[in-house]
């Protein structure tokens, strides 16, 4: 029969296909693969993402409310309620005590099937009830004499699909756990490890079936030592995927940039400024960096103002000298203008030509951008996205500038790579972030990057004060406004952007705006939001740079990279919503200039824990890092760099901060790895990356 022909099967390897399990069809095969599952292998890499214990029968006398338990009595009475809601109530004892079952949603044969004098066995989430505890829409079963006895190992959660249930997926992991025993499992780190360390078998057999006593709570917490074993070995493939990318660039070419020196110079003698040490460093790095025939991958990261971009139109100056060009990338338009009035200030003097290219730029005006960027008359190109379109044909793209690069995708970074590739040739690529990044995920997440740091702000800034108050004190935070603008100073009003609709966005922000022109009328307010079209934007921010208004009402548009040094009194509204990065680069606008600056975080209260929580890191400190650091611990690395964004890679057991004690072990061993054992790099790999194609085929 087809399940014996089966089960003979099943004495080959981990690789085998979910198929040639016991009751696993196309169709089934199909919902598998939508957790990543194809390979019996993987099966045993699904982990669960909790655990219930069902190993033990309490009494009714001893539970309370909030614990997950299994219990067992018998039926003494099974009455339909119509109290508030219709409801279906049995309730249950056991000598100890008794309980009730609520159901909202029942069928008459549910209600015929528990009869009283039957014996019932629930597991549920126990609450206080109207009248003492109960269970709503518990598990339950009818108990005989045939009833097996309760599990003796914890019950594991999956993480499920639809059209897969719990029971189906628990016993095709029970089936691939037998088939674990039966074939060899490559274990590539045990033999690097102490002895006394755990055997990958062992811990994967455990976390599929923990026995009975093991505390939920301890794997909850995800410090199981099985866990740990695992979320090593998963650290580890993820940093050789990293770093096999690293190799692979190695491989690849570039146009060494190698003039310029002294028209750099020139650049940074006319500037109204000298670079800071940090921006020194950073400037000799990457240019460094250029003169070689080896594509640059380098991330510059430097909080809020501590000057990048002047960084970049540096290494931008030397690309242009070298008769080669460099394409600046930024998030938004707002953004990419900017850098375009910056670069065109800077670098025009030296007799560089800059062209813009942004989706506002149409007709004839872009026909003729294309052409010059196509024959290479022009070395410098300021633009959005719309760089990547397939119009765009650089001549000979060297240099790719990314700002802000946690808005764009890794994806989407590759694609520029690749219009500037020229057979074997890659362009260098310069990632500029004002996301502090914490060291922890540097080393991993971001291994695939060399990294300089600005960690100085230019001299002459002063701290911005913080303070964080409930928005009904908006009679007096208006008077303040107004003395502010009467010294010649200028305010930001930033409300949160809502991201369902700009339409409802538009018209808080209006509303805002109204109140502050009423209550404000010697003023000049005028409002910025994303559903203007781009050349009133720029017209607004055109007219804000040069002081001619003295509020600028907007939504959070203005977060990224906006500098107007005049502007020293930032408010943020419904300050409560919004993430830590976010209130800090909305912060980061004010304290650009020699004037001391001051932000106003008003909020709407009650304050949930967390946003009390992200409110008083605000008001402790101002330094990128720390803010980062504590980001992280309030939200997990996923959130904080935007995983699917940046494309990051998905850890499934691992987590960079709790296991950060991990961090030197991975590195010891991928590079061990590396260096003696190169063949497992592979099949390690693929064990952990297989769900992430864009990573394992790299
Ligand atoms: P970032 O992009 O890192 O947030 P910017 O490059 O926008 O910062 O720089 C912020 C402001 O500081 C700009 O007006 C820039 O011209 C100015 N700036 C840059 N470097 C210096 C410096 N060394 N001294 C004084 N001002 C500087
Ligand atoms: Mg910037």
């Amino acid at each position: 029969t087809d399940s014996e022909s089966k089960s003979s099967a099943l004495s080959g390897t981990l690789e085998q296909s979910v198929m040639d399990l016991r009751g696993v069809g196309p169709r089934l095969a199909e919902r598998l693969l939508r957790l990543g599952v194809q390979t019996i292998g993987e099966l045993l890499y699904l982990l669960p993402v909790r655990y219930e214990d069902r190993t033990e029968l309490r009494r009714l006398g001893g539970l309370q409310s909030g614990e997950k338990v299994l219990v067992e009595g018998k039926i003494e009475l099974t009455e339909i309620i119509y109290r508030g809601r219709r409801a279906m109530l049995t309730r249950i004892t056991d000598g100890t005590g008794m309980l009730s079952l609520r159901f909202f949603y029942f069928s008459r044969a549910q209600q015929k099937n528990l009869k009283r004098g039957a014996s019932l066995r629930c597991f549920g989430e126990i609450r206080a009830g109207s009248v003492g505890l109960e269970m709503v829409h518990p598990e339950y079963r009818l108990v005989g004499p045939d009833t097996a006895p309760p599990s003796k190992t914890l019950t594991p959660v999956y993480p499920l699909t639809e059209g897969l249930h719990q029971q189906r997926l628990r016993l095709l992991v029970a089936q691939a756990l037998d088939h674990l025993e039966q074939v060899p499992l490559c274990d590539y780190l045990s033999d690097r490890l102490p002895a006394d360390a755990l055997k990958l078998k062992e811990a994967l057999r455990f976390l599929h079936s923990p026995p009975q006593g093991t505390q939920v709570k301890s794997l909850s917490a995800r410090r199981h030592p099985c866990q740990l074993r695992l979320a090593l070995e998963e650290l580890v493939a993820q940093r050789l995927c990293l770093l096999r990318i690293n190799l692979g660039r190695q491989r690849e070419e570039a146009v060494p940039i190698t003039e310029g020196r002294e028209l750099v110079h020139k650049f940074r003698d006319q500037l109204p400024f000298n670079f800071t040490d940090a921006q020194d460093r950073a400037l000799t790095t990457i240019l460094k960096d250029l003169y070689l025939n080896k594509p640059m991958h380098r991330l510059l990261q430097g909080d809020v103002g501590s000057g990048k971009t002047v960084v970049a139109a540096a290494a931008a100056i030397a690309s242009a000298a070298s008769g080669l060009q460099t394409a600046v990338m930024a998030p938004t338009e707002l953004l990419a203008e900017q850098h375009y009035a910056s670069f065109c200030a800077w670098v025009e003097p030296l007799g560089i030509d800059v062209v813009y290219l942004g989706g506002s730029v149409s007709g004839a005006a872009r026909s003729d951008s294309l052409a010059q960027i196509a024959t290479g008359s022009v070395p410098i190109i300021v633009g959005t996205h719309a760089l990547f379109q397939k119009e765009v044909r650089f001549q000979h793209l060297a240099l790719v500038v990314v700002d802000e690069q946690h808005r764009f995708g890794v994806d989407q970074r590759l694609e520029l790579k690749l219009k500037g590739k020229d057979g074997k040739v890659s362009p260098h690529q310069l990632v500029m972030t004002a996301t502090p990044i914490p060291r922890t995920l540097a080393m991993t997440a971001y291994a695939d990057l060399d990294c300089s740091i600005i960690d100085e702000l230019p001299g002459g800034r002063q701290p911005v004060q913080t303070v964080v108050i409930p928005d009904r004190k908006r009679i007096e935070l208006v008077q303040r406004v107004f003395r502010h603008c009467q010294r010649g100073e200028q305010v930001y009003w930033v409300c949160p952007l809502i991201e369902e609709s700009e339409t409802i966005d538009s018209q808080a922000i209006e509303k805002v705006g109204q109140e502050l022109k009423e209550a404000l009328p010697e003023l000049s307010i005028e409002l910025l939001h994303g559903r203007m079209k781009s050349f009133a934007k720029d017209r607004v921010m055109r007219s804000f740079k040069a002081g001619d208004i003295d509020v600028l009402v907007a939504t959070t548009v203005v977060e990224v990279g906006v500098d107007v040094p005049n502007a020293t009194l930032m408010v943020v509204e419904n300050s409560e919503r919004m993430g830590l990065a976010q209130l800090h680069q909305l912060r980061g606008r004010v304290g650009r200039g020699t004037t001391a600056s001051s932000c106003v975080l008003f909020y709407k209260a009650p304050l949930s824990e967390l946003a009390r929580a992200r409110l008083s890191v605000m008001r402790e400190t101002t330094d990128g890092f720390k803010i980062a650091e504590r980001d992280l611990e309030l939200r997990g690395p996923g959130e904080v760099l935007g995983t699917r964004q940046t494309g990051v890679i998905q850890l499934k057991i691992a987590d960079l901060v709790r296991d950060a004690h991990l961090l030197p072990e991975v590195i010891r061993l991928s590079d061990e790895l590396i260096e003696k054992y190169p063949q497992r790099v592979e099949p390690l790999i693929k064990r952990w990356l297989s769900g992430q194609p864009h990573y394992a085929k790299v």
